[in-house]
């Protein structure tokens, strides 16, 4: 079996893996590469390989730097089988209708031919075949099986069997315990594993004090007569976070304050979560059977039209936002951190990873000044991070998951992480360098 990494190395984004054997090619992941651009310029290169002779394309979870240049895979001819979950598949078809809407907004505005269109996301939606974590799926040599990562709803982490050999990839792991997704499950035996690394050098705060910090954050916001500022990541976060949101409201941990979720990708994604109440963990399994929406309470309002959302500035403080991207690239957050960076009433929570370049990034890193679409904002918001809300494993978690395979395996390769990262782990792990 031979591997070729294809993206990811030394970056964050980008998931791209080539296997090869008994000149069969299997691709692990198809991402966007992503910065300060939804979609950097490096997306627009040839594929490394001829996309007609790929016999299938395997997806570790429905985020885009792992699933989002599947369209253009398709668009160069490939017509082979996109194995996923069940439920990556139908996050991961929300997902690129949306990429494939940014991509064209983008594309029309810089004057150059877009990166895929919606057909292409269409044309690859036919050839999608779901699968269930731990059964088995045979592509030409290649054994291919799922278990759950543990990271978004629908994520995986894959073995593939081929030539004798086992290797793992790991996608991104999970940071359990988080409220609706079962944990992470155990690495299974394998000879090789490729691992994520993006907190390859973090220790998260203790998930218990995610709920008080959120609490606390809208306790200042009322108190100040203030606005919270949520960039949220459609899928999973604003799930997680409505969920927490639920049980704080319901047991009055909160006073009653108007929520918006203004993200008409979150909206659809939070519209699927139903449909896998069998995949969430017992204790909100336990909720539902008792008759709890979990994704609906007093205050909540689903702002799906850009009407809605321009209503929201009207709507007296205090009052709480959650908007996308989650990063802040684009999407309606954009629009509303011109608005509210500027008043120190504010604050802004950053619930997870912020790439280098994003505007999130820029907060986090405590900028006084962001330009927002050509617009200089001064920022003074109160910027605070939830680390514990972040969907991947810590430096300790990626040890432990390492560590509960039923023996080490022979060879790791560490990668979607930034460079200073994966290196950190990998003098931890003994291994010379990343890829
Ligand atoms: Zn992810």
């Amino acid at each position: 079996m031979k591997i070729t990494f294809l993206g990811a190395c030394r970056m964050v984004t980008g998931s791209q893996y080539l296997l090869e054997q008994d000149n069969v090619r299997l691709l692990v992941d198809c991402g966007m590469i992503q910065g300060e651009q939804f979609t950097e310029d490096k997306n627009y290169d040839d594929f490394a390989f001829d996309p007609t002779q790929v016999a299938a394309v395997v997806i570790t979870h429905a985020h885009i730097d792992h699933c989002g240049r599947i369209p253009r895979l398709v668009r160069e001819g490939f017509r082979g089988k996109i194995i996923s979950s069940h439920a990556t598949l139908d996050l991961a078809y929300l997902m690129l209708e949306d990429s494939a809407h940014v991509i064209q907004m983008d594309a029309e505005a810089a004057g150059y031919p877009p990166l895929y269109v919606q057909e292409d996301v269409q044309e690859a939606a036919t050839l999608f075949h779901g699968v269930n974590y731990h059964e088995p799926m045979q592509v030409g040599p290649f054994t291919i099986e799922l278990w759950d990562a543990g990271h978004i709803l629908g994520s995986a982490f894959i073995r593939i069997t081929a030539g004798g050999k086992r290797i793992v990839f790991s996608g991104d792991l999970g940071n359990p315990p988080v409220p609706l997704l079962k944990p992470t499950e155990a690495l299974p035996a394998t000879d090789y594993v490729v691992m994520e690394s993006t907190y390859g050098s973090t220790t998260h705060e203790p998930a218990r004090e995610r709920k008080l910090l959120l609490r606390s954050a809208i306790y200042e916001t009322v108190t100040m007569q203030g606005t919270l500022l949520i960039p949220a990541f459609a899928l999973e976060r604003t799930q997680e976070l409505l969920f927490e949101l639920n049980d704080l409201v319901e047991h009055k941990d909160i006073p009653p304050v108007p929520i918006f979720i203004d993200s008409p990708l979150a909206i659809k994604a939070t519209r699927i979560y139903p449909k896998y109440n069998h995949w969430f963990n017992k204790e909100t399994q336990y909720l539902i059977a008792k008759g709890d929406d979990v994704f609906k309470f007093n205050g909540l309002k689903f702002t799906s039209s850009s009407a809605e959302s321009r209503d929201i500035l009207r709507v007296k403080a205090p009052k709480v936002i959650l908007a996308g991207s989650g990063m802040m690239q684009g999407g309606r957050v954009r629009y509303h951190a011109k608005n509210y960076l500027s008043d120190f009433r504010n604050q802004v929570l950053i619930v997870g990873y912020q790439v280098k370049g994003s505007l999130g990034r820029q907060l986090l890193d405590k900028a006084k000044h962001v330009v927002i679409d050509g617009d200089g904002v001064d920022v003074h918001a109160k910027v605070r991070a939830i680390g514990a809300y972040s969907a991947h494993a810590d430096q300790p978690k990626l040890l432990a998951w390492l560590g509960s395979a039923p023996q080490l395996p022979q060879r790791m390769w560490l990668t979607h992480g930034e460079e200073d990262k994966a290196n950190n782990l990998a003098k931890l792990l003994a291994l010379s360098s990343s890829p």
